[in-house]
């Protein structure tokens, strides 16, 4: 820690911010508003480890929000990324790089026959739906509770991730129409701006609730069941057995198309995501965040059939000035070379390791908690109850894991400062890192638990 007060640089750093930036950052959940303090500004990442302005050490769990698998600054990812720049950041026009990123995404991800590179997961969900609307001639979507697909219009409906963070911040609390309506059939748009005739196009159902799809889908003739795999953004709520064989079953039954957004689970749960490791292949699958190896890029990808709908091979039209931009695919591509099977092999015992850690010093300290985690993914909620559906992720106590959070920070530790977010164990975390944070854990359950 640095001498004086520990955080004062950020602080300074924040009240400027604050005059110049809405709520003084550039996405909400930076904040830190839901776990009860103020943000602390990183001046830079190493590895598995983060430094801020005050010169402060943490271990991050959060890098990054799930690009950097890599870890922060991996020799391999920044040699890239330098040389790429040096040879022009952007041109307009298509390279090598781009071609080589789309064969190795096809390679690997199961549901990939043909890819278009987008800059951002929320650009990546919106053109998918976009596509599923054009090659089904339907409107309505199917998503779920708690499930976060960027802030498009007509996603930002019972979304998680940010969203479910201000809720909890407020004390959670639906729409009346949402409490009249339980089975969520209706959309109401989660943010002021969201026009309410896009919100009604989206139908809402809790995760793993399979009378809700068959209901909605009985009533309505919906484009696209959207899903997270491994939903990630109401913490980590993996899919009861057998939920998304159902939901393959049932898409294909009722003519809809089932679209995986794998933004985060995409070469991070195994090499081709989660549907690789749960057999289930989507029509259309959403790519993000590992894709571009800590740099701005994204992707959908699907069969060529459906795939050569989109501009200029269809008439689906979408675009974008810095799509497949050579930084950016030099990053994932050298990202994307470190991830072989050992590499996974490493990820899950870290996770596993740590998820047991954590369990045993939660439990130590006497502090109810459900542990959820798979291959580079991990939630700790704060409840002794199952945590299957975003219902039961808002039962959490918030104020425990907010405490918890910022106890970890006094301790050196960095985890995503909301109950309804991942961490993001990376191949650059190692054993000593995972004793640090179980040491630190069990001391901060200590202290709020007290
Ligand atoms: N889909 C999922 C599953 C996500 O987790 C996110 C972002 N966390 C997005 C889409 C949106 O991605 P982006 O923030 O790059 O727009």
């Amino acid at each position: 820690m640095s001498a004086g007060p520990p955080w004062a640089r950020s602080q300074e750093l924040y009240a400027r911010a604050t005059r110049l930036m809405p709520g003084g950052v550039n996405s909400p959940v930076r904040a830190m508003g839901s776990i009860g303090r103020d943000p602390i500004f990183v001046a830079e990442g190493s590895g598995a480890e983060l430094v801020d302005v005050d010169g402060n050490r943490h271990i991050d769990w959060m890098c990054s929000w799930g690009p950097l698998i890599a870890g922060h600054a991996h020799p391999a990812v920044v040699e890239a990324v330098t040389a790429a720049a040096a040879r022009g950041t952007s041109y307009g026009a298509p390279t090598e790089a781009e071609v080589e990123l789309a064969a190795e995404v096809v390679e690997r991800v199961p549901g990939a026959e043909m890819v278009r590179m987008v800059s951002s997961g929320t650009e990546a969900a919106m053109s998918a739906i976009r596509l599923a609307r054009a090659a089904t001639g339907r409107e309505k979507l199917l998503k779920f509770a708690g499930a976060y697909h960027g802030h498009s219009d007509g996603l930002l409906v019972e979304a998680g991730s940010g969203l479910a963070t201000a809720l909890g911040a407020r004390g959670g609390g639906e729409s009346a129409e949402q409490r009249a309506f339980p089975g969520g059939q209706t959309g109401v748009p989660a943010s002021p701006g969201v026009p309410a005739a896009v919100a009604a196009a989206t139908l809402v159902v809790p995760w793993n609730d399979r009378g809700a799809v068959e209901e909605v889908l009985g009533e309505h003739e919906v484009a696209a069941i959207l899903a997270e795999p491994y939903p990630a953004n109401m913490g980590f709520v993996p899919p009861a057995e057998g939920f998304l064989p159902f939901l393959r079953e049932v898409a294909g039954r009722t003519g809809a198309l089932l679209v995986f957004d794998e933004v985060i689970s995409g070469f991070r749960v195994a090499r081709g995501g989660a549907q690789e490791r749960e057999g289930v292949t989507p029509d259309l699958t959403v790519l993000g965040k590992v894709i571009g190896g800590g740099l701005p890029a994204a992707a959908y990808a699907g069969p060529a059939e459906l795939m050569s709908l989109v501009a200029p091979a269809g008439d689906v039209y979408q675009a974008g000035t810095l799509s497949g931009n050579p930084l950016a695919t030099a990053a994932g591509l050298a990202t994307l070379s470190l991830l072989d099977a050992a590499a996974y092999d490493r990820l899950a015992e870290l996770t596993a390791k740590l998820a047991e850690g954590m369990h045993e010093a939660a439990r130590d300290a006497g502090v109810p908690v459900r542990v959820a985690s798979t291959t580079g993914l991990l939630t700790v909620f704060f409840t002794e109850d199952p945590v299957e559906s975003y219902e039961d992720a808002k039962a959490c106590d918030l104020d425990l894991h907010g405490a918890f959070c910022r106890a970890m920070l006094e301790r050196g530790v960095y985890l995503p400062p909301s109950q309804f977010e991942a961490w993001f164990p990376s191949l650059a975390h190692t054993d000593e890192h995972v004793q640090r944070t179980v040491a630190a854990a069990r001391a901060a359950l200590a202290e709020v638990a007290a």
